[in-house]
């Protein structure tokens, strides 16, 4: 099944692909229209708030959305998946909210292009990863019954900033324009492993890439960084570069099916000790794809090993939506219940401590650290950096405490057990709240609390959700 689905996601990507630029321009149009059709047919006193039509077993991200269970108003963006235009001089890739990281990269490496941001799994899409965690763009939205072009110096430029992590709560997405990078064939990956206790596992993470950071030309910071913490003891920090084709480099494809998966094969440094290699770029840009991150290995157990590679592993991975669509309700209730998946923004200086605190209450491994920068905007986004930051199950609950008094941010596609007071504590709302209130967005779209919080709606709360009039995200209120 899982096979069928890739090749009529290719066989989809390729028709797509041999229709001209402007062709594709015409049907976005069109579908945009449709869009206002549907939106224009929606009665707010019956039909409930607005959401995508996208199936939950569909999406990448771990929580229930429970939201979809309950009544809700779908909008069917489906057909919004075709990349609309590569702009070689503006560099920027146009591309519609359903194209998914893999796609774009497929069309964009070949031309030594690549966006700025490249999260891993190739199923992530533009439109989750905009309107959640991932990345930034200048964005074209759908509202109630208006479209309007937001950038980050227009009249809309409140709205360009509001809409990261507010999770398609201010309005719909239907386009969106990313930053490209020239890249470059290779990447160079340089594996170290790092051994000691937290404190140094975390020191090693920062000294890979802080000493050159905010040198004039930034050219010795690595391109990427990330570290693998296999056990409170060991890690390997892996830092890459892009290079040029060289006639005498020699270059190892981590793609083929029966390669170990790209986290055990970093986990060699440690026996072997520090060595570099020479990737094909797109390999390295999806490099977690294979294994999910390290989600693959509680799925199906044996899948690492490596009579099934060899055997096996050409079906690999399955999509995710026929893991989910198979999932029964207690087995993800379980799941959730007894499984780890949360993506954390600490401050640099907390790492250490942020380590130190999972490692107490939790102690699941691996974990994997990267850095995410978050720049001062002229507005005071959701997320934002910590103040003066120029100058430097109970657990769940408990970690979202922890993050709280050390101002870090908890990632809304995970679980949340948040109460609406302390998902405000943790987030700013109010440009937000202004957005939802200048944009239309009250009673018509779902708040991003509704949205992110645990467990199934009751009627009485998605009545609430829907005749809400006025409202402040900073609700005094303690729901829980
Ligand atoms: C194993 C694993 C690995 C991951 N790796 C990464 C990673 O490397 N980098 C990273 O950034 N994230 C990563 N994530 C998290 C990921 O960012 C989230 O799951 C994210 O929400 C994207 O998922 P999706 O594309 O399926 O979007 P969805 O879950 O479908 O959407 C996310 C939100 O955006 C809204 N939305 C989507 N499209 C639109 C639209 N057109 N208009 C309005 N609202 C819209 C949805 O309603 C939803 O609230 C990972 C998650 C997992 C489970």
């Amino acid at each position: 099944m899982s096979l069928t689905l890739y090749i009529l996601d290719y066989l989809g990507e390729l028709k797509s692909q041999r229709k001209s630029f402007k062709q594709r321009q015409k049907e976005h149009d069109e579908n945009v229209m449709k869009t206002i059709i549907r939106l224009k047919k929606r009665n707010p006193l019956k039909d409930g708030l607005i959401c995508t039509a996208r199936k939950p077993w569909v999406t990448v991200g771990m929580r229930n959305v429970d939201y979809k269970r309950a009544r809700h108003f779908p909008v069917d963006l489906s057909a919004f998946c075709k990349i609309l235009e590569i702009d070689h001089v503006r560099m920027v890739v146009k591309c519609e909210p359903f194209v998914k990281m893999g796609q774009i990269t497929r069309v964009t490496v070949p031309m030594n292009l690549a966006p700025a941001v490249v999260p891993e799994l190739d199923n992530l899409t533009v439109g989750g990863l905009i309107n959640g965690s991932g990345l930034e763009g200048g964005s074209h939205l759908h509202g109630k019954e208006q479209v309007v072009r937001a950038t980050k110096d227009n009249e809309y430029s409140d709205l360009f900033y509001a809409i990261p992590w507010s999770q398609g709560t201010l309005g719909l997405l239907t386009c969106a324009e990313i930053k490209l990078i020239a890249i470059k064939e290779y990447m160079k990956l340089t594996y170290k492993p790092v051994k000691g206790d937290i404190t140094d596992l975390s020191k090693g993470y920062m000294d890979s890439f802080t000493h050159d950071f905010g040198d004039e030309s930034n050219k010795k910071v690595p391109d990427f960084v990330e570290m693998i913490i296999y056990n409170p003891n060991e890690a390997v920090c892996i830092t890459s570069k892009e290079e040029a084709k060289r006639n005498h480099t020699k270059v190892i494809s981590i793609g083929w099916w029966f390669k170990p998966w790209f986290c055990q094969h970093a986990q060699t440094a440690l026996k072997k000790g520090e060595f570099v290699e020479y990737i094909p770029a797109r390999e390295s840009y999806h490099r977690h794809t294979p294994s999910y991150s390290w989600e693959m290995k509680p799925i199906l157990p044996f899948a690492d090993q490596w009579w099934f590679r060899f055997l096996l592993d050409w079906m690999m991975p399955p999509k995710i939506p026929i893991l989910k669509a198979t999932q029964f309700e207690s087995i993800r209730n379980y799941y959730h219940d007894m499984h780890v998946l949360q993506d954390l923004l600490v401050p640099l200086h907390k790492v250490s401590d942020a380590l130190e605190w999972a490692h107490r209450e939790m102690e699941v491994y691996p974990i994997w650290v990267c850095p995410h920068r978050l720049y001062k905007h002229p507005y005071k986004t959701m997320v934002y950096p910590e103040p003066g930051f120029e100058q430097q199950s109970r657990q769940v609950s408990n970690m979202e405490q922890w993050l709280i008094e050390n101002h870090g941010f908890e990632t809304q596609h995970a679980v949340s057990e948040l109460s609406e007071k302390d998902f405000w504590k943790m987030f700013d709302g109010e440009l937000y709240g202004k957005c939802r209130r200048k944009y239309e967005a009250v009673g018509n779209f779902m708040t991003v609390y509704y949205k992110s919080k645990k467990g199934r709606k009751t009627e009485k709360e998605v009545q609430e959700a829907e005749n809400v009039g006025v409202e402040t995200p900073y609700a005094q209120v303690d729901h829980s």
